[in-house]
């Protein structure tokens, strides 16, 4: 797709001169009178690039110059005389990406235009892969859930968040029962399998604001903000419930169970507390047969 450009200018002279070459140069290309009407413009419509002039009545390109980059992903190219009363320091400092002398020189503004587009293609193209980068770095590559650097994260966030406002959370820690056993029969990659249809029915039996994660190896946690150890219960007993009756169906003779701890943030809590009560929970769960939930509260006996 070619480039989308405004043109700024209060002369139509100049401002049709270089519509006209743009036009020709194969870039899609508006014009505005004034920095009033390339506002209303913007408003609806994306550019790449803007060329303003600097001198015009009402808001000056200087002026939307600043107003643009502090609104809109678009690069500005200004327009200015030898003898104006502005500098090429101060359209930079407002956030110019590059400037041209009037009277304009098309081979000149054609050079600029390549420029300017290509920094801009290699902008997008550092800022998609850092996007990947970062996504990468908090997710789970077997199961694409979240990971544990994640978990970590937002916990941290929750407490804060509790600090503040005073919102309770709880969280959960799920561990498959007797894997090991299940990868010694089936092998590593059925057991994978497994793995990541545990996290796909995790996803599935979860609230909106509830979050997932691969806590390591066969053990899952989930982050329930704006929920009582009460109500995380009964998201537990939906995970417990579907994890039972759907796994049955994938092996006839083996049944994949999870054991699940519960514990809700308490104020005097380190986050090493939280996620060790909820450790310990889901131990006494086990202890207690496998494939069932238990829950711990701060300084409460265990139930
Ligand atoms: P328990 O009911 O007490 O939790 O027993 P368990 O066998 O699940 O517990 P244990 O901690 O002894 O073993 C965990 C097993 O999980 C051992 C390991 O092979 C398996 N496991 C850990 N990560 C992976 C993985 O990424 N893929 C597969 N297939 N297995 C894994
Ligand atoms: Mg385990
Ligand atoms: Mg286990």
């Amino acid at each position: 797709m070619s480039a989308q450009i405004l043109i700024v200018d209060d002369d139509p002279a100049v401002r049709d001169s270089i519509h006209e070459f743009l036009t020709i140069m194969d870039y899609q290309t508006f014009s505005a009178a004034s920095a009033e009407d390339a506002m209303t413009f913007l408003r609806n419509n994306h550019v790449d690039i803007i060329i303003t002039d600097i001198i015009m009545n009402g808001m000056d390109g200087l002026e939307l110059t600043h107003f643009i980059k502090n609104h809109y992903d678009s690069d500005v190219i200004v327009i200015t005389g030898y003898t104006g009363d502005y500098t090429y320091e101060e359209a930079i400092n407002k956030g110019a990406d590059d400037f041209i002398f009037k009277p304009i020189k098309f081979e000149e503004l054609q050079l600029r235009l390549k420029r300017v587009l290509r920094e801009r293609r290699l902008t997008q193209e550092r800022t998609l892969i850092l996007e990947q980068l970062k996504e990468l770095a908090i997710t789970d590559d077997l199961t694409k859930l979240f990971n544990s650097r994640h978990f970590y994260n937002q916990i941290e966030q929750e407490v804060n968040r509790y600090r503040r406002y005073r919102r309770p959370f709880s969280i959960l820690l799920i561990d498959v029962d007797h894997f090991k056993h299940f990868n010694d029969t089936y092998g590593h990659l059925e057991g994978d399998r497994i793995l990541r249809r545990v996290a796909r029915l995790l996803t599935s039996c979860m609230r909106t604001m509830d979050t997932a994660y691969r806590y390591g190896g066969e053990e899952f946690t989930v982050l329930l903000p704006e929920t009582t150890c009460d109500d995380a219960l009964t998201v537990a007993e939906r995970i417990k419930e579907s994890i039972n009756s759907e796994a049955l169906d994938y092996i006839n003779d083996s049944q994949i169970t999870v054991s699940i701890g519960a514990t809700e943030y308490s104020e005097t809590d380190s986050i090493s507390d939280l996620v060790k009560r909820a450790d310990h929970a889901m131990y006494i769960a086990k202890k207690k047969g496998r494939n069932r939930i238990a829950h711990l509260l701060p300084e409460q006996p265990s139930t």
